[in-house]
Formats: structure tokens, sequence, C-alpha cells
């Protein structure tokens, strides 16, 4: 067989469309190899939604360059957001490209790449095809999903924050059918995985758009729940105005729904959210969050942040600190504002400096830490239960796995009987930050579907 090395920057639901194309790609006589210089076809999918991943990828292909001199006949492509959004560049800057493939188009790389063998090659595919469904067909696993497993449930994103390149690389809002969803968990966990993660770019507007047979998101996580074997549920990445009073209800009511929410808020000031086109304000996304913790007290929320956005001042920076004291977030993924090509915002004057953004950025992260690092105590001399999801023999640990609130855990003992898939607890001894350490809480190891983390305090 042939050999494909591929690589990938950005988010999960690049990660899964890496892992389908690899699929595809077996089909086609390609196995995956770990090292590029054997490969017949390297395959790197991109992120646009920074500058930086650009440049990565830029260097990246710098890199490749002197194998691809030294043996024409490897083949290399670029998928992702990058290749949707930079076409042009992309080939101007990469001329010995062979293919761009844009992300609504990760069904068809058999096709291209059986047209690149042929000769046909430089390709570009990048169109969005409006009319045509989401779907991803069933094909035989190559490979076990592990303990983790992501199914992709929607696609695309209508809501066009005016930082976020997602709507014009992604295009809108397509969700998948619910049958192919439940067919595509039922065949993961006869593979082994417990613990399901449903992906969307806007994953909580499912059953908005694109369906034959309408199902609304908590409708798809009750149906999910009822999936024999599936023991852990989570979704990412959810927007605020999509939150609806059943979604509430499903966090209370189905026990797999795991007690964790990534809810992003962006700013902590509404002069700014307005400027960003989030539609949502902060009393908005507070009043949420107080339903959310009326029916789920113990709920852990984790969030994105950008700082630096145009016009921010620093009266509206001290809002986004506030806000985050408030929800006592566990984790934040905080960046500073950085101008995409075709975003609105990019028409603002981008009229904070270098230096205020980094400082900005740190005082965040200071904050964020001294949070997770308080947060963190509370498990202390507490038992959490842990989906075990590799063996680790750092720092004389035995497992590392995930809590219910999706805390990381490392723990020693119980190498005679775990293994990775089990859902076991362990007695947190340390906890510091974003990882608790502990013991295995020998002899109380889960057979039974999680209980959500609810009592776990
Ligand atoms: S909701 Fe998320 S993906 Fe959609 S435009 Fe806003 S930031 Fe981008």
């Amino acid at each position: 067989m042939k050999q494909v090395y591929m690589e990938t920057f950005g988010c999960q639901m690049n990660v899964a469309d890496t892992d389908r194309m690899e699929l595809l790609l077996f089909q086609s006589g390609y196995l995956h190899t770990p090292h590029v210089e054997d490969a017949d076809l390297v395959l790197i999918n991109t992120c646009s939604i920074r500058e930086k991943a650009e440049q990565k990828v830029f260097s990246l292909f710098g890199g490749l360059k002197p194998l691809k001199q030294a043996n024409p006949d490897l083949i290399l492509g670029v998928a992702g957001c990058l290749a949707q959004q930079e076409q042009t560049v992309l080939m101007n800057r990469i001329p010995f490209l062979d293919f761009i493939v844009g992300p609504d188009a990760v069904e068809s790389i058999q096709q291209i790449i059986h047209r690149v063998e042929l000769g046909e090659g430089p390709i570009v595919w990048t169109e969005f095809d409006s009319e045509k469904n989401y779907s991803i067909p069933e094909q035989p696993l190559i490979k076990d999903p592990g303990p983790s497993a992501f199914v992709n449930i929607i696609k695309g994103c209508d809501k066009f924050c005016s930082f976020c390149v997602v709507p014009f690389t992604r295009g809108r809002e397509k969700s998948r059918e619910a049958g192919e969803i439940y067919a595509e968990i039922r065949q993961l966990v006869d593979k082994g995985a417990k613990e399901i993660v449903l992906l969307g770019q806007n994953v909580n507007a499912y059953g908005k758009r694109g369906l034959e047979q309408p199902v609304a998101f908590h409708e798809l996580l009750y149906g999910i729940a009822d999936i024999k074997g599936v023991e852990r549920l989570r979704f990412i990445t959810s927007h605020p105005m999509d939150f609806t009073r059943e979604l509430i209800a499903a966090y209370r009511d189905i026990d797999i729904l795991m007690n964790h929410l990534h809810l992003p808020v962006q700013s902590g000031s509404n002069r700014i959210l307005e400027l960003m086109r989030r539609s949502h304000t902060t009393e908005w996304y507070m009043d949420l969050i107080a339903q959310l913790k009326s029916e789920v007290p113990d709920i852990a929320l984790s969030t994105d942040i950008i700082v630096g956005f145009p016009g921010e001042t620093r009266q509206d920076f001290e809002g986004t600190l506030k806000l985050m004291e408030q929800v006592r977030f566990n984790n934040s993924y905080m960046f500073t504002y950085s101008p995409r090509p075709n975003t609105p915002a990019l028409e603002m004057a981008d009229d904070i400096s270098h230096e205020e953004k980094q400082e900005r950025l740190q005082q965040t992260i200071q904050l964020q830490n001294r949070l997770t690092e308080e947060n963190s105590q509370a498990f202390l001399g507490q038992e959490v239960e842990v989906l075990i999801e590799s063996v680790t023999s750092r720092r004389g640990m035995s497992f590392r796995g995930r809590s219910p609130h999706y805390w990381s855990v490392v723990f020693k003992g119980g190498e005679d009987h775990l293994k990775p898939g089990d859902v076991t607890r362990v007695r947190v001894e340390e906890a510091n930050g974003h990882v608790l350490k502990g013991n295995w809480a020998a002899n109380r190891h889960c057979s039974a579907r999680s209980d959500g983390g609810r009592g776990e305090l």
C-alpha cells in the first residue's frame, strides 16, 4: 500500500475531518504513516481562525519543498479552512501543491487523489454544495476510536460574529440526520468507545436546518442517551443564544450528560459584544448561567475570551475580568484579537497596540489560573469518577483520564485491575490547577453508567 502523512491544525472539527479523510484514503490504498519522509501523499489540514496558525502552515510547506524536489511523484495537499479561504494565495506561495480541498469537500478526497494520480493536478475543490444535505455515510472503521470519540452532528455557522471566519470557510449551518448519527455512535460503542463528544461549530443550533426529519438538539441528546453502551455524553461548542429551556432540562434529566459546559462569552462588555455581533448581552449570559446552576448546581463552565477587540477600552476589559470572576470558569481559551480576511471586524480600526493586547491577555491568563487553582481545591480529599483514557508512567502515576467536570485526572494504582475505557473512582490527593492527582479508590470500580458528576462534591 501507499502511505499518507497527515497533520492537523485547529479545532476538533478539523481533527474529525482528518480522521474521516484517513479512513477514505485507506479505502483508496493509503496507509497512515507518522514519518513524512516515507509518505507518498502529504495532507495538511489547516486552520485560519488566527494568523499564527496560517504562518505555521506556510513554514511547514517550506520544509516539504525539498521532499517534493527529490520525489516529484509525492502528492502534496492542503485541506481545511485556510484552503477554503486562501486558495489563490496558497497556490501562489506553494506552487508545487497538487491539490486544495475545502472543509465541505472532505467526502470527495478519494476522487481528488484519483484525479491527481491521473496527472490532472493541481486541483482546487472548494465549492459549497448548498443543495446537498450534510451526510457522513457509514464506513467500516480502520482503527479503534479509543474511550472518547468525536461525532460531527452539524457543520457551518449562521451567526456571523464580526471577528470570525467560520461562516465563510465552513458555510451555513447544516445538520446531519439523527438516524445517521445514532448509527455512527452504535458503531463507535461496538468498537469500545465509552464517551461520545458531539461536535459542531455551533453545536446547539442542531436541528434548525437541513433535516428531512426534524429533531431538536435536546431530543437528539435523549436519543443518544438511550443507546446501550454510551456511558458519557458531551458536546462542543455552544452559542448562548441557541440554549433552550429544554436543553437546560436535559442537563438535569440525562444522567450520562456530563456536568460540564463550554459556553463562549468572548467579552464582558455589552458595547464590545454588540460590535462583535454576538447577539447576547452579559446580563443574558449571566441569567443563562443562573438558570443552568439552578437545575445543575455543580455544573463546571469553561469559555472563550477575546481581548483587545477594536475599540475595547480599559473599562470594557475590566468588565471581562469581572464577568470571569462572577462565573468562576474552570478554564478559558483566551486570545488577543487578530483581524481575519473577509470578516466585518476587518473594517474596524485595530486600535489597541500589540503591547496593550498582550498586557490584557496576561492579566486574563493570571486571573483564569487563579480561578482554576481555587476551583480545583474543592476536589481535595474527594473521590471523583474517572473515565480512563490512557496508561501513563509520568511522575510515578498509572493512568490518565477525565472527571465528569472535564478535569484531567492522573492517578496511581489499579494496574492489575484497570485498563483504558474503564470508569473508576479516584481519591484526589493533590489539586493544583488543571490536573487533579490522586490514588485509585480500590474496590469502588464503576461498571454502571456514569452519574454525570452529580453528587461528587
Ligand atoms: S458562533 Fe462561533 S463559529 Fe459562529 S460566527 Fe460566532 S464565533 Fe464563529
